[in-house]
């Protein structure tokens, strides 16, 4: 099956019972059993729930992938993902994380006795130089937020294969449709299903998907063990979603490379980082591992203060002014007070998150509108 019929078929089937197209949401805790241990397949909810099951084998589908598993958001996952070491395991990330992830690493897990070591990977040496025999995971995001570096998949998961080490693909900003991590050889691709996945900004959600049967079981364990699962509600919600998965982000990525060089024209624009630009200084990779180039990216005004960051995301029209990312709607964001203020500020200009940092998620509207918004707001800043 092909990926555009993936998103509206694999998993799913219609109901037995009655006919329904579409997956019922399954809005039950519990089960009848006919005696003890004899059921359909279903014991209690925080287990298994038929919606979550169609949702859950989908998603493995759209990554290539054996296993999928949903957790009740993004941060959820990660957290799952964290628990399969265990005191005195080593992490290796990348220093322009999620700042959410960020804040899980250092501020919880550290105090359970696991080391994150933080560096720049987009150059795999840098990882390299960090692994020790206490290494169990590398932690990878691509594209990374909100810088949009590009990180090889594929030279790292190489350099380390023969080494026991995890390495797992934050996939959020590229979305399957985009970039398969596990068909580059990473053990784990996460997702918050909240962004593009689930696309419509009406849901919080977070996956993981595996191969391996022994890390599947491991995860599905402790999804049961700690419980945080989605409901069945918005299981349905991300499965309406993923359905014009494919058909969003072709416009995702047409919108973001025309916005792209719209700003990179503009003369009070600095800096505009796109990994569709030729000039973006991991173009190449992103031309290897991905397909297009989605519909984030971040930009820096001419001789830019806080202020007149402030003043832009204020000012836009279209570009509503908010967190998160992803939906049908455009937004703006200001990373330095807002999905990044977890980071301490000299973490954060190291990765080049300047306080003038502005980062856009395209949303699907038409461009011409999108450009105007963006042109007029230039003109008032
Ligand atoms: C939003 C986000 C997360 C966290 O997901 P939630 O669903 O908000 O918990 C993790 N990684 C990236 C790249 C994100 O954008």
């Amino acid at each position: 099956m092909k990926f555009n019929t993936k998103t509206i078929h694999a998993g799913l089937s219609a109901d037995l019972s009655t006919g329904a197209i579409m997956t019922p949401i399954y809005q039950t805790s519990t089960y009848v059993q006919d005696s003890p241990g004899e059921h359909k397949g279903f014991e209690y909810s925080r287990t298994g729930n038929p919606t979550r099951l169609a949702l859950e084998k989908n998603i493995s589908a759209l990554e290539n992938g054996k296993h999928g598993l949903c957790y009740s958001s993004g941060l959820a996952a990660i957290d799952s993902v964290i628990k399969l070491l265990k005191a005195g395991d080593e992490v290796i990330s990348t220093n322009d994380l999620y700042g959410g992830t960020y804040r899980l690493f250092t501020k919880v897990f550290e105090n359970y006795g696991i080391k994150f070591h933080f560096c720049d990977a987009t150059n795999y040496e840098n990882v390299l130089n960090l692994v020790s025999e206490k290494t169990k995971l590398i932690w990878v995001e691509t594209p990374t937020n909100p810088m949009l570096n590009i990180i090889d998949i594929e030279k790292i998961t190489l350099a380390v294969k023969s080494k026991q080490i995890l390495v797992c693909v934050d996939n959020t900003f590229a979305t399957p449709y985009l970039q398969n991590p596990l068909d580059l050889g990473a053990d784990i691709v996460m997702h918050s299903v909240t962004k593009f996945i689930g696309g419509h900004s009406d849901i919080i959600m977070g996956a993981l998907i595996c191969n391996n049967d022994d890390i599947a079981e491991q995860l599905f364990f402790l999804q049961n063990s700690c419980g945080a699962v989605p409901g069945p509600q918005d299981c349905f919600l991300a499965l309406r979603g993923i359905k014009t998965l494919h058909v969003r982000m072709q416009r995702h990525c047409e919108n973001g490379i025309e916005i792209a060089n719209f700003l990179s024209k503009h003369n009070k624009i600095k800096n505009v980082f796109y990994p569709g630009l030729i000039n973006h200084k991991n173009h190449d990779i992103a031309k290897k591992q991905m397909k297009n180039y989605g519909g984030m990216l971040s930009f820096d005004l001419n001789n830019s203060s806080l202020k007149k960051a402030e003043e832009f995301v204020s000012k836009t029209h279209f570009f509503t002014l908010a967190e998160s990312l992803g939906g049908v709607e455009s937004l703006c964001g200001h990373p330095a007070s807002m999905t990044h203020a977890a980071i301490p500020k000299k973490e954060r200009l190291k990765s080049g998150v300047t306080d003038s940092l502005i980062r856009l998620s395209v949303g699907i509207e038409d461009i011409d509108d999108l450009i105007y918004d963006l042109e007029s707001t230039l003109k008032k800043v």
